[in-house]
């Protein structure tokens, strides 16, 4: 799957009605892309094609797991990778000035003459959003040994420390206003 030219669908040759696409993703295609806060991701999406007179419609199904550190403790997790996307491909003559003005995100056109379209970013987009925004130790493991302690122990003095800072701070605020 590592191959560009996988992610190139023929859709000129497609009889209309649906049609399956299935993609495998593994490490290499998210190294090439940077991933950075996540490891050994494995997706799978799964991609119906529809093809109709001057439109098709793309649905994205995601599916997979990833590794990634805990929000709050830094702890490793797993998580799942699972949610699903739509694209609305409008065959139009002007496809670069429509792409300009649509403000809708999942509407796309292509001019007319076009044979194949590149599905990879829109797969890669689709995987990324299907990342948990906030990624955290599940409410019974915090402060257990999953959720660490050590760690939790020194936010919590840091976070003290910034409030004695900041409690100094304002009586030297008030120290200045009495001078004056
Ligand atoms: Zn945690």
């Amino acid at each position: 799957m590592a191959k560009k030219r996988a992610f190139e669908i023929a859709f000129v040759g497609l009889k209309p009605g649906l049609h399956e696409f299935n993609f495998d993703l593994e490490d290499q295609f998210f190294i090439d892309k940077d991933v950075q806060d996540m490891t050994h991701p494995k997706a799978h999406v799964k991609m119906t094609l529809e093809k109709n007179s001057g439109f098709m419609l793309l649905k994205f199904e995601v599916g997979g797991s990833a590794a990634v550190h805990c929000d709050r403790c830094g702890n490793p997790l797993n998580i799942d990778l699972w949610d699903d996307f739509k694209m609305l491909v409008k065959m139009v003559e002007n496809a670069d000035e429509m792409n300009e003005q649509e403000e809708d995100p999942d509407v796309f056109y292509i001019s007319r003459g076009e044979s194949h379209i590149n599905v990879e970013d829109w797969i890669y987009e689709f995987v990324m959003l299907s990342v948990p925004l906030q990624n955290m130790c599940s409410p019974e493991k915090m402060g257990g040994p999953q959720c660490n302690n050590e760690v939790l122990e020194k936010l919590k003095e840091m976070e003290q420390q910034q409030n004695e800072h900041n409690a100094n701070n304002l009586w030297k605020g008030l120290d200045k206003f009495k001078n004056n």
